[in-house]
């Protein structure tokens, strides 16, 4: 049987390669974090596409901000599994490295990764509905639902809701990633949101093979290169591995 380093050596990487690497959702999994799409992405009996809208916290802010609230209070107790740790690895030792994730669990900065585009924005940030100044707030729970600036006005989550454009400047530069990959990686999304779905296909279509992890199949599998079939905490660090070794910074 071929091994997987074998399989990566057929891509021609080198040391000068651009590895992209696009996550969702599935990564966080295994580290206790609920997908929207999995039976435990329903919160009392909403779901998460009518309270992620600027249109629910337009009517009821106080009903998005707990639940909000409830998701902080759920990740902030969650750690990086070993896929986020290998990704991290592979931030630190790979010259060329890109890391985009649809996720918003702040997990892959966590794990010590860098290099990351945080496509839709970051749980534990906060945005003024006035002014836009955005800071960090890591209060979980929140003493005030829903919470205010200082300036007196309302302050949402710093993330990206159903209807809303991500901003220009991450998806530019994560489209420019995937456009000169030399090999892209696509670990745990569904490839069902755009415009993050997109990303692996243009990959392809510039030359890059594209490797995905996913227990189940996605629209990427049928152009992927390889899919293994799994979950990414057992899969991403033996593929780590192999990739260091492939392009000699093992
Ligand atoms: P999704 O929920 O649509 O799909 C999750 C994918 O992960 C599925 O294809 C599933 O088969 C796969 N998966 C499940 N367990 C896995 C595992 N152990 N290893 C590898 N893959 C596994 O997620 P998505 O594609 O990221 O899209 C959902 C949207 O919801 C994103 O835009 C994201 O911002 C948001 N979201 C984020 C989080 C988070 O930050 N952790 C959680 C829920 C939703």
């Amino acid at each position: 049987m071929t091994s997987l380093a074998d399989r990566l050596s057929d891509f021609n990487l080198d040391v000068d390669s651009l590895v992209v690497v696009l996550t969702g959702a599935g990564i966080s999994a295994e580290s206790g974090v609920p997908t929207f799409r999995g039976k435990d992405g329903l919160w009392k009996t909403y779901r998460a596409q009518d309270l992620a809208t600027p249109e629910a916290f337009e009517r009821d802010p106080k009903t998005v901000w707990e639940w909000y609230d409830y998701r902080r209070q759920i990740v902030a107790t969650k750690r990086p599994n070993p896929a986020h740790v290998a990704l991290a690895e592979l931030d630190e030792k790979i010259p060329h490295f890109q890391l985009i994730t649809q996720n918003v669990d702040g997990l892959h900065l966590e794990a010590g990764a860098r290099r990351v585009i945080e496509l839709h924005g970051n749980l534990f940030r906060v945005r003024c509905t006035a002014e836009g100044t955005v800071f960090e707030d890591r209060e979980v729970p929140l003493k005030e639902i829903p919470p205010h600036c200082r300036c007196g006005a309302l302050l949402r989550p710093d993330v990206v809701w159903f209807g809303e454009p991500i901003p220009h400047d991450l998806l530019e530069r994560s489209f420019e990633a995937c456009r000169h990959a030399s090999l892209m990686l696509v670990v745990g999304t569904s490839a069902v949101v755009q415009p993050a779905a997109s990303m692996p296909l243009l990959a392809r279509q510039a030359g890059a093979p594209v490797v995905e992890i996913n227990p189940e199949e996605t629209p990427i599998t049928p152009f992927a290169d390889i899919s293994l079939r799994g979950r990414a905490g057992e899969i991403v660090p033996e593929l780590a591995t192999s990739l260091l070794d492939v392009l000699g910074v093992g």
